[in-house]
């Protein structure tokens, strides 16, 4: 709600009395064209009615007091510069009334042009446009004058009175058809005359007024249409998708209409000051001789590239240019801009900082150090993560017409395109033959974990953004769309149904993990330059190619600014040293539970079904070399760098098979009277073990002081590994985690048992081995105190503290309901994408305070999804963490928002 003002509040500002960082309270368009003005560019003259007066207006149904006065005067003071009266009948000044938000809201919005036309008025104009020698002669004047007229009524019934746009259109169109015509430049001023007359036919009947005649009546009506659009319908969805807060308001530009439509040394034209596709240097354009601004949106002519203005008119043509750099050098970045010559005088109607691709904005922030504009610091501050991220996977070529036939949620971005296979082993077959496949399932398990390997792209028609699929495609930066329900996966018959279409196994899909849509058929793919030098295949020195040139530079700044280090989520030796070129510092999260699967899964099954402790031991001591051979390669290559290692977190039942399938073998080997005693027990087993919420059930420490010698295995592997790689000359730092801790007690169990092995394996080798925690339970984090007296370091599962904090299942609640949480605005994002500052922050925030409050110095970082994530990268840099941990592919991203924390946060010395 507006504050109250006093009666002399100033509502009003001149275009002189303004500047480019007034755009709270001009708007985007007013703020800059104050700026143009005080530049001394050629700016029509004008002023600006504030987002105040508007704010006003939308809270109380009427305008503030003391506007319409100030308007009077601002009025006065423009006719007396321009030697012009709103409206006079022999030399008409008129105006258009323009929107303009501070954030930029393309086309939402209202815009009145040609305010001050009536039945005098018009023969006024007529009579100047012809008689001040210009080149329209005296009839193309009149019917300049007349198609003014008809286009203000058009639009300012439309606008201002909600008169059906069709009605005039299709007035329009008769009037052409009449005339055996499609082109409005056909019409006459005769005919236009008779347009007029219809137009004002159809704004009586549906007003049950007649056509204002006033020019002040009209110019305040404009302006009141103009505060309300802000609530039209398209505006408010438009805000509610960008994002843009609804009491904003718009400001209104009240401009004297300069005209491109005079003739052919007139015209309109759009310009960039840089191609904001690619950042390349010159001029980008377009300009449409003897036309207005709208016609160029309309399309109803087809423009020419702005250089053939060079031809036409070689003097606008220089000082544009001119102005171009100018602006460009006053505001340091790409601007985009609007202009209008009327006979052969240029004006400016618009400029502002120019939306661009993410290539371009690091092409362009490069370009702009090297011309001295910005520094580094500020050039850092013009990319992101986001746009680094688009910029690292490979994407689909749609120039042709491909249509997606469903879309699921972009769970992992990339385009990948190959044949269609339901099962995992039949994708890692069809691989090996060297085929690309895509593993299809309706969700995926850790079982698939192989198919998943070996597939180009993963889908599969249920499940949200932390899904299995989501999560582990993520981790090996995989395509993968999840949760695209209208797919109905048939595994046993090998097929899916799709928009009435099947799809067998062997066709060909392709799959876009940014946008979630899924094509029939193979649409061509590029990979990514930015990945190629991340890898080291490119050279940044010695490569001609300025976006990986720029990426490099920019990159290496950041890393030079960040506070954070940043670690990496990795499993395997190739995920670990993928992570390692991409700039990783180590690992921040090795999940063990992979190493229990496959051809060890027979292991585990010994383990879980032994009822003798010496049978148990003997499959832990079965499992105990295998084990250390996976740390050993893993601390190979994070040589030198920490490695931390997660106790196994998940309940052991998901080792074993789905209670429904072993129920159905078991009965129907029972049938065929086979020996199923094994089957029997392992069926037993799950029935044991099944939990109603598994999730909070017997899994992370909970396991490993239910399961004797099962941590002591796991912690006596990473320990051997270490220092097998001490004695051949290598540097293994080991951080053992322990999962799911809610209290100190656990934590210190897990921690007497772990330090005696330790101590034992470690002997002289110098290998020191940490221990720490996750802290991924509410209670942890608010007994957090109590724990850090036992843990050498923590780190925040914000995936479990999300789903334990909000209560919300991570496995499904995404696909199930947030499109409807999103949609009333409960959160902006998904809380398991970007952290919950509020509350789950907040519970991130009181165990660090309280865990460095009981222990100094305590290594703190975060390993849930969201330690890569650019705005949650802010949160931990605000925080206070050592280090986020994230999937490998998302480890440049981590850099760049890192850096990115420290120019933003803490104050840039740039300027
Ligand atoms: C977490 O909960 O944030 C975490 C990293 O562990 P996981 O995702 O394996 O449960
Ligand atoms: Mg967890």
């Amino acid at each position: 709600m507006a504050a109250q003002k006093t009666v002399d509040h100033k509502y009003v500002y001149d275009f002189s009395e303004g500047n480019k960082d007034l755009k709270d309270l001009l708007g985007g368009k007013g703020a800059n064209l104050a700026e143009m003005t005080n530049l001394g560019l050629p700016v029509p003259p004008g002023f600006t009615i504030t987002t105040e007066a508007c704010q006003a207006y939308l809270a109380t149904g009427r305008e503030p007091d003391g506007l319409a006065g100030q308007i009077e005067t601002h009025l006065e003071s423009l006719e007396r510069a321009m030697g012009k009266r709103l409206g006079d009948p022999q030399d008409p000044l008129l105006v258009s009334v323009r929107s303009g938000a501070k954030f930029s809201m393309p086309g939402m919005m209202e815009t009145v042009l040609n305010v001050g036309l009536n039945d005098q008025s018009v023969v006024g104009l007529s009579a100047q446009a012809g008689g001040s020698g210009g080149q329209a002669a005296s009839g193309g004047a009149d019917r300049f004058a007349w198609d003014s007229y008809r286009r203000l009524i058009q639009m300012f019934g439309k606008t201002v009175c909600d008169v059906p746009g069709e009605e005039f259109e299709h007035a329009l169109d008769q009037a052409k058809s009449a005339k055996g015509t499609h082109n409005d430049l056909d019409l006459d001023a005769d005919d236009l005359r008779g347009l007029v007359d219809a137009y004002k036919k159809i704004f009586l009947k549906h007003t049950g007024r007649e056509f204002p005649q006033q020019p002040r009546e009209q110019l305040d009506l404009a302006i009141r249409a103009v505060f309300e659009s802000w609530n039209a319908e398209r505006a408010v969805l438009y805000r509610r998708q960008e994002r843009i807060p609804a009491d904003l308001g718009t400001a209104v530009n009240v401009v004297t209409m300069v005209f491109g439509n005079l003739g052919p040394d007139s015209g309109t034209g759009v310009a960039f000051t840089r191609d904001p596709a690619s950042g390349a240097q010159g001029i980008y354009g377009d300009y449409l001789a003897n036309a207005q601004g709208e016609d160029v949106v309309a399309g109803i002519r087809n423009t020419v590239p702005l250089q053939e203005l060079a031809q036409l008119d070689r003097t606008s043509y220089d000082e544009l240019l001119s102005i171009m750099a100018r602006l460009e050098a006053h505001y340091r970045d790409l601007c985009d801009i609007e202009f209008t010559i009327e006979r052969g005088k240029l004006w400016m109607l618009q400029t502002r900082v120019g939306k661009r691709t993410a290539a371009a904005a690091f092409v362009i922030a490069g370009q702009l150090v090297d011309e001295g504009l910005i520094d580094l610091d500020e050039a850092l501050h013009r990319v992101n993560g986001a746009q680094l991220a688009q910029l690292m996977f490979p994407r689909f070529q749609l120039d042709h017409e491909f249509q997606p036939v469903a879309t699921g949620i972009g769970a992992s971005p990339g385009a990948a395109s190959g044949t269609v296979v339901f099962t995992s082993a039949r994708a890692v077959e069809l691989a090996a033959e060297g085929k690309s496949v895509i593993l299809v399932r309706r969700e995926t398990n850790p079982d698939d974990l192989n198919g998943m390997i070996a597939a180009k792209g993963i889908l599969t028609s249920r499940g949200g953004k932390t899904s299995h699929a989501a999560v582990v495609a993520r981790g090996m930066g995989k395509t993968c769309v999840s949760g695209a329900d209208d797919i109905e996966v048939n595994v046993p018959a090998k097929r899916l149904t799709v928009a009435g279409q099947t799809v067998d196994e062997g066709d060909v899909v392709s799959i876009d993990g940014t946008t979630g849509k899924v094509y029939l058929g193979e649409v061509p793919v590029r990979p990514s330059e930015v990945v190629q030098y991340f890898e080291g295949s490119l050279d940044p020195e010695h490569i001609d190619n300025a976006l990986v040139r720029a990426v490099h530079r920019i990159m290496t700044h950041a890393d030079g600014k960040r506070r954070l280090a940043v670690r990496t989520n990795a499993d395997t030796g190739a995920d670990a040293a993928r992570a390692r070129r991409f700039g990783a510092e180590g690992i921040g999260l090795c999940r063990t539970e992979h190493m229990f699967l496959g051809d060890r899964r027979e292991l585990v099954e010994r383990l879980i079904l032994s009822r003798a402790a010496d049978e148990r031991e003997a499959a832990l001591e079965a499992l105990l070399p295998l084990q250390r051979a996976d740390f050993v390669e893993i601390f190979r290559e994070m040589d030198g760098l920490p490695v931390t290692v997660r106790l196994i977190d998940p309940p052991l039942h998901e080792f074993l098979p789905p209670l429904e399938q072993l129920a159905v073998n078991v009965a129907v080997a029972q049938e065929r009277g086979e020996d199923v005693a094994k089957e029997e027990a392992l069926l037993a087993a799950v029935r044991r073990m099944h939990e109603e919420n598994p999730m909070l059930g017997l899994r992370g420490v909970r396991l490993g002081l239910v399961i004797p010698g099962l941590f002591a295995m796991q912690v006596r592997a990473i320990a051997e590994a270490a220092v097998s790689c001490a004695r051949g000359g290598g540097v293994a730092k080991p951080e053992i985690m322990v999962p799911l801790v809610g209290a100190v007690q656990e934590l210190e169990t897990v921690r007497a048992e772990a330090e005696k092995i330790i101590a034992e394996v470690v002997g002289d080798s110098g290998v020191e081995v940490l221990i720490g925690t996750m802290i991924e339970v509410p209670r942890a984090a608010l007994t957090a105190g109590q724990i850090a007296e036992a843990a050498q370091f923590f780190s925040f599962g914000t995936n479990d503290l999300t789903q334990m904090g909000w209560g919300f299942s991570r496995d499904d609640v995404e696909g199930a309901f947030f499109w409807r949480y999103l949609e009333l605005g409960i959160f902006g994002i998904s809380p398991f994408e970007s952290i919950d500052r509020d509350g789950v922050g907040r519970l991130v925030r009181i165990a660090a305070e309280e865990g460095r409050a009981a222990r100094p110095g305590l290594k703190l970082g975060v390993c849930g999804e969201h330690g890569g994530d650019p705005d949650s990268v802010h949160f931990f840099h605000e925080v206070g963490l050592d280090y986020v941990s994230c999937s490998p592919f998302r480890v440049p991203v981590a850099r760049l928002e890192a850096g990115r924390a420290v120019v933003e946060t803490d104050g840039s010395d740039s300027r």
